[in-house]
């Protein structure tokens, strides 16, 4: 019998990003349990064998989530236009996240999907994400399982967010109006450009003093992730490096230039 397009809905601006996944077999699962719940973008960042038979036969029909995937070979470019990320996640591990269960991860995805493309990340089957790829999200996920026996199959855990997503969908109030918020809200890509730009301001006015840049920049990634900025409050936050950048150059232009050195009275 064919297969019906999918019912066009509300989860459209939604990407599920499989992270390393390493048996084929799981992205058709995974493919298929989306497909049940009217989810259709899937991105893959590198899967250790696809396309790949195993994974066309566990998808029971859905080729079409498959046909459309998009392949990347990093993680940066397969959240770069997105502007909230969540990644799932069975452990608590050492980054401080924000953690939702199914239910809330999917009324903050459904609401902040009416403004543009988000995404929910799932790690590869033997370690799940790492911390660098924690890192990148606005707030971690974690299943309430038996904390005795947490882990969930790939595909299993893929089934139990699609269907918290498409009970939010199907049962949500319409999104907040986007006159609530004017400006388009940075993506994953503008925050990252950020992100490096504040490491090297602080460098430029020598915030560190010898200390390791790692933590304070962790802690910093964290807050403003957590403040969720918009394109004009980025741009402001990047108009004040800039100048602190500026006035670092004319100051140690004019230490070196003062006769005596650098010493300040
Ligand atoms: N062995 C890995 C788990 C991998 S399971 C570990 O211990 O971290 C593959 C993926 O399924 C995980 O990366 C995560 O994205 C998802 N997953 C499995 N169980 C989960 C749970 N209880 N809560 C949230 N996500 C889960």
């Amino acid at each position: 019998m064919p297969i019906a397009p999918p019912e066009p809905t509300m989860l459209d601006n939604l990407h599920i990003v499989l992270v390393g996944t390493q048996h084929p077999g799981n992205i058709g699962s995974a493919a298929r349990a989306m497909r049940t719940m009217g989810l259709t973008r899937l991105r893959l960042v590198c899967p250790a064998a696809f396309p790949h038979p195993e994974a066309s036969a566990l998808a029971a029909g859905a080729d079409d989530v498959l046909d459309a995937a998009a392949v990347h070979d990093s993680l940066e470019p397969a959240i770069a236009d997105c502007h909230l990320v969540l990644g799932c996640s069975a452990r608590r591990r050492g980054v401080a996240l924000p953690t939702f269960t199914p239910d809330e991860a999917a009324q903050e995805l459904l609401a902040a999907a009416a403004q543009g493309p988000v995404a929910l990340l799932f790690g590869a089957e033997r370690s799940g994400l790492s911390n660098d790829e924690l890192q990148r999200c606005h707030g971690a996920v974690q299943i309430p399982a038996d904390p005795t026996f947490s882990s969930l199959n790939l595909a299993a855990a893929v089934q139990v967010l699609a269907w918290s997503l498409r009970r939010a969908a199907l049962t949500e109030a319409p999104a907040p109006s986007p006159e609530l918020r004017r400006e388009p809200p940075a993506t994953s890509a503008e925050l990252e450009g950020f992100f490096a730009h504040l490491d090297r301001a602080l460098v430029a006015i020598d915030f560190h003093k010898g200390r390791s840049p790692e933590t304070v920049l962790h802690r910093l990634r964290r807050l403003f992730l957590r403040a969720t900025p918009d394109q004009r409050e980025l741009r402001i936050l990047r108009g004040i490096l800039a100048d602190a950048e500026r006035m670092a150059r004319l100051a140690s232009a004019a230490g070196s230039a003062r006769p005596g050195g650098t010493e300040l009275e």
